[in-house]
């Protein structure tokens, strides 16, 4: 009988079909099917089975690592089958999703901050070993240098592509976290299979393509895809096993990830997204047919409340790049698109505040059934209705046009962006109106938001 342990590993591989790969095949291996979701469940078996063998890590012990989300979900499902304690430490700009996952799985999660760099006491590959330091029996796995990392994708990844592909793989696309992909799938190649040539596919803002690129390191910058992407050269990442670089953006990788979906109906994450992107370009760039695999490096079920949600799309600048310099800008959430939460006049209360709290907003535009801003309901206005009604049920059962707002200050989609501050001063949101159609509200954390994006 197998253990959910004997799942890891041996995932599918598919052919691209309906997307435009020039003259060459593109196959996926879909990492995604490992029993935690990604990848990163091969080393993790890896690293803890070697530290078992070699006396690091004992009977009681605490497994401890500085982890973007998907090693610490590995190590945690493995871990808890063996009877440790798993302690991760995690970047605060991480998806909730995964920090749910790793703790729903029995692991400790430690949030630190993603503002600082190494050398900071609070950086988390820093805080992680302080943490092992003051823990009796931990063993820190540290899977930016640990061999075992690199060691389970040259024992299993590299042989199971070459398996796969009949022996015959003219590139292999890989991203960089910890570098364990690259270099165990690549000395797999360079032993058995001289010809594959290991692409690497960098987020813009980290320093590997860069570097593979030109030989210098540039300035860091930033990044939303999660998973890949570095500010140093992990000890664990042969750049020189790599033979071209491609840098991605994030709003490329973002829309690719959903473009796989779409065409192939495959649910990956955002690091497949940029994986994806590179393969393509590596692909449409070649003159004569080639075989090319890359990975699905994770589900995108961990990413639905970012790159497969339109608010979080248009929050990060990625919908309306275009920046007019007007109150337009600042709406994130459209009506003629569809994105905007309302209610009717008819709506209930208890249908206000179910929407408030699935979209997490305090105040909704009160729309009739021809589009028109009839009226304006918040937080406060649900609490006083409940205050002024002893029976609660009768109370959330009240339709909102008995609640709302009426009067109402609208503001064009055309006008400065300064013309919300008074509106903002008299505690108003702005009701923003292109022509005579409702486009959106413009609310002080959306006008925030605005800030962040357009000087960062
Ligand atoms: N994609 C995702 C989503 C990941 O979490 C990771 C691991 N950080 C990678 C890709 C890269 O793998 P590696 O650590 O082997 O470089």
């Amino acid at each position: 009988m197998a253990s959910v342990l004997d799942l890891i590993g041996s995932t599918p591989l598919i052919e691209v079909s309906r997307i435009d790969t020039g003259p060459c095949r593109l196959f996926l291996k879909l990492e995604s099917a490992n029993p935690s979701g990604s990848i990163k469940d091969r080393p993790a078996r890896t690293m803890i089975e070697t530290a078992e063998a070699d006396g690091s890590l004992r009977p009681g012990g605490t497994i401890v690592e500085a982890t973007a989300g998907n090693t610490g979900l590995g190590l945690a499902l493995v871990g808890a089958r063996k009877g440790y304690r798993t302690l991760l430490v995690v970047p605060d700009k991480m998806v909730r999703e995964k920090v749910l996952h790793a703790k729903a799985m029995g692991a400790e999660v430690v949030i630190t901050r993603s503002d600082v760099g190494k050398g900071n006491p609070d950086y988390y590959q820093d805080l992680a070993e302080a943490i092992t330091r003051r823990t009796p029996n931990a063993f820190f796995v540290n899977q930016f240098a640990n061999p075992a990392n690199p060691r389970a994708h040259e024992l299993t990844t590299g042989p199971e592509i070459l398996r796969q592909m009949d022996g015959d793989v003219d590139a292999i696309v890989v991203g960089v976290g910890s570098g364990g992909t690259l270099t165990g799938v690549g000395r797999c190649m360079r032993e058995a299979s001289a010809k594959t040539e290991m692409i690497l596919a960098d987020p813009e803002g980290s320093v590997l393509a860069p570097l593979v690129q030109t030989g210098r390191m540039p300035p860091v910058g930033s990044w939303a895809v999660e998973g890949i992407g570095e500010d140093f050269v992990p000890p664990n990442a042969d750049l020189d096993l790599v033979r071209h670089a491609y840098s991605i953006a994030d709003s490329d990788s973002f829309a690719n990830a959903r473009e796989l979906l779409l065409q192939e109906g495959v649910l990956a994450g955002s690091s497949s997204g940029t994986l994806l992107a590179a393969a393509l370009r590596y692909c449409r760039a070649q003159n004569e047919p080639k075989r090319v695999v890359t990975f699905v490096c994770d589900s995108g079920a961990k990413y639905l409340s970012k790159v497969f949600n339109p608010t979080f799309l248009a929050q990060e600048g990625f919908t309306h790049p275009h920046r007019h310099g007007t109150v337009r800008d600042v709406v994130v959430s459209r009506y003629p698109e569809g994105s905007a939460i309302v209610v009717r006049p008819q709506d209930n209360l208890r249908a206000v505040f179910a929407r408030m709290r699935s979209a997490d907003v305090s105040q909704l535009p009160v729309l009739d059934a021809s589009g028109h801003v009839v009226g304006l309901i918040d937080e406060s206005d649900v609490l006083a209705a409940l205050l002024t009604e002893p029976d609660t049920n009768k109370a959330f059962a009240r339709p909102v046009r008995d609640v709302m707002v009426t009067r109402l200050e609208t503001i064009s989609a055309d006008a400065p962006i300064a013309d919300l501050i008074p509106l903002f001063r008299k505690d108003y949101v702005g009701i923003v109106m292109d022509g005579d159609q409702f486009l959106g509200l413009a609310t002080r954390l959306d006008l925030i938001n605005y800030f962040r994006i357009a000087r960062s």
